[in-house]
């Protein structure tokens, strides 16, 4: 296909904002793609590999000036200079090569073959050489690319694409034109993208029409999937009366999220945000092959922290560095040691157990695990109709230095990905948002040098939406418990400025973090509606992504709960 064709899509998405529009403009353009361009589903999601995928294109701007001054004959400087006044790199291009290409005749044409080609390719690169080769891939395919075709090129190069598409758009998109926009196969197609996480395996078999090739997609063992999520229940009347009597009750442990794959000998952990994090957890490989008999699973658990010495649980915070090691992993395996606490299973010998109702398979991992404390066990566990006993076990869950608790439905299947209402959890602090890093602003005296008051957003679909600026919280001096510092911030952050004005820079969505706050406000400052008052950074979230931050409503429902004081424990 001509990738013309695909960038005149994405500017038709792009030039609207209204939902069923794009559903529209999508759908139409689906039924045009044949088989053999189905890789242009990636692109449409704005990469080259599935979603379970771990590799991404990430380009830098510093490369992608580079590259667009090269394809255009145009100084680097100048590049510069158009991006900070215009703020968008794909714009600089589209700009600087339609100036071009009125000088030159010679054109070549791009094709979506060539362009997944050449951006698979930047991807496999380490090493020396590097930046050079990846330039080289890049300018090939800037010179040969239209105006519109280098808008979209960059922006996809940089990971942002801004043409306001999401997943479930592009679900309704197949909906249409493949089942007729029949909501009746609409829980097919969701099933199907849950399991795969894969949209062009979904597009081949949902081309077919027949909802027989959706329900042959299955779960694969060492290919992540997308996590159920939890809702917040208000109070133990309100969990009862959501998920029936009786319920499931677990500890909420304060760690972070890891799916266990098991196949042969081969296991693969997987976080929240489907990083592959097997290696920097090699003891729990172990654990998982000594303690869990079964050939092949797919597990969910709560990695969490513990004092070596008291046994005391820690909080998530204590731990997170283990995410991201890739060096003296063994050391700091000893130094922090986890606990897994599993409790869900989706997969077990050959066979997927998603649609199983929970009780069952706690039942399951019950009977396959062999729990040893602080290494890996099944969660604390109670089936329970009574709100006295839910209540003992709140409190027990707290002194333990535990969250909370999460309460699940009995008969409830497992689905991926979805915050649906079969497992709530209940905490004694409402007021604490996951949130991403959208802006800042660079740091005078003291700080100069450093980004030092942070842009906050929440999510509204896939818009991002300013709720507040927060500088509390952050040190300027490391510290064995806060790694949350000025300058470790800024180097997350500075690869993903997008735009410089001023002291005042725009940053690509991508760093999580929780912020605790005293109340929420009503607010015409920001986009959102709401700002937060005295909110504070606690903990830098490295194990979860944009898709994992707070979204509208939920700061709706926050604003609304904080108005009749929620129920609380001390
Ligand atoms: P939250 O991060 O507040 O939205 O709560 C959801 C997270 O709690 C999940 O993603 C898990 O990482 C974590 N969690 C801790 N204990 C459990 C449990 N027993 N069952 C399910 N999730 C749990």
């Amino acid at each position: 296909m001509r990738y013309e064709k695909l960038a005149k899509v994405y500017d038709e998405l792009s030039g609207t904002s209204k939902r069923l529009e794009k559903i529209d403009i999508l759908s139409k353009f689906l039924e045009e793609v044949n088989e053999k361009d189905s890789d242009v589903m990636y692109l449409l999601e704005g990469g080259v590999y599935p979603a379970y995928d771990e590799r991404k294109i990430g380009i830098s701007n510093q490369l992608a000036i580079k590259s667009i001054s090269k394809s255009t004959g145009t100084d680097p400087k100048k590049v510069v200079i158009e991006w900070k006044k215009i703020g968008d790199l794909g714009e600089v291009a589209k700009i600087l090569t339609k100036g071009k290409k009125q000088m030159t005749l010679a054109s070549h044409v791009l094709t979506t073959q060539k362009v997944i080609e050449n951006l698979r390719k930047l991807t496999e690169f380490e090493g020396k050489g590097t930046v050079e080769k990846k330039l080289s891939l890049i300018t090939e395919l800037l010179t040969s690319a239209s105006p519109i075709e280098a808008l979209y090129l960059v922006r996809t190069l940089i990971g942002d694409l801004r043409i306001g598409v999401q997943e479930s758009t592009i679900k309704y998109a197949m909906l249409k034109a493949f089942f007729k926009n029949d909501k009746e196969y609409e829980e097919d197609l969701q099933k199907a993208i849950d399991r795969s996480n894969d949209l062009k395996e979904v597009f081949e078999s949902a081309k077919t029409g027949d909802v027989k090739e959706l329900e042959k997609i299955n779960l694969e063992v060492g290919k992540p999937i997308k996590a159920m999520l939890a809702q917040k229940a208000k109070d133990v009347d309100d969990a009862f009366s959501h998920l029936g009597i009786p319920m499931a009750i677990e500890y909420k442990y304060d760690g972070f999220r890891l799916l266990i794959h098991k196949k042969g000998n081969k296991v693969t952990l997987f976080t929240r945000s489907l990083e592959n994090v097997t290696k920097q957890f090699p003891e729990v490989e172990k654990y998982v092959k000594e303690f869990i008999t079964g050939d092949s699973f797919i597990l969910d658990s709560e990695a969490v922290g513990y004092d070596k010495k008291t046994k005391k649980y820690t909080d998530f915070q204590a731990i997170s560095q283990r995410i991201k090691r890739k060096y003296d992993i063994k050391k700091l395996s000893e130094k922090l040691p986890v606990e897994v606490n599993v409790f869900d299973v989706l997969f077990y010998n050959g066979k997927p157990e998603l649609e199983k109702p929970f009780k069952e398979r706690r039942k399951i991992i019950e009977k396959i695990i062999k729990s040893h404390p602080y290494k890996l066990i099944t969660s604390k566990y109670m089936e329970t109709g009574e709100k006295k006993v839910v209540e003992e076990f709140y409190k027990k869950a707290l002194k333990d230095n535990q969250e909370g608790i999460m309460m699940k439905n009995l008969d409830a299947p497992y689905k991926p990905g979805r915050r649906v209402g079969n497992m709530l959890k209940l905490k004694p602090d409402t007021s604490e948002l996951d949130l991403v890093i959208t802006g800042a602003e660079w740091g005078a005296g003291k700080r100069a040098g450093w980004l030092s008051s942070f842009i906050l957003s929440c999510r509204k679909e896939n818009e991002f939406l300013e709720i507040g600026k927060v500088g509390t919280g952050v040190a300027e001096k490391e510290t064995e418990d806060n790694k949350i510092t000025f300058e470790n911030l800024t180097k997350l952050l500075t690869p993903l400025i997008t735009k410089e004005k001023g002291k005042e820079v725009q940053i690509k969505p991508k760093i999580v973090v929780t912020v605790t706050y005293q109340e929420i406000q009503k607010s015409p400052t920001y986009k959102s509606g709401w700002a937060l008052r005295f909110p504070r950074i606690t903990v830098l979230r490295e194990d979860r992504g944009t898709g994992d931050i707070a979204t509208l409503e939920e700061i709706e429902e926050d604003f609304k709960n904080s108005k009749h004081e929620n129920w609380k424990y001390g």
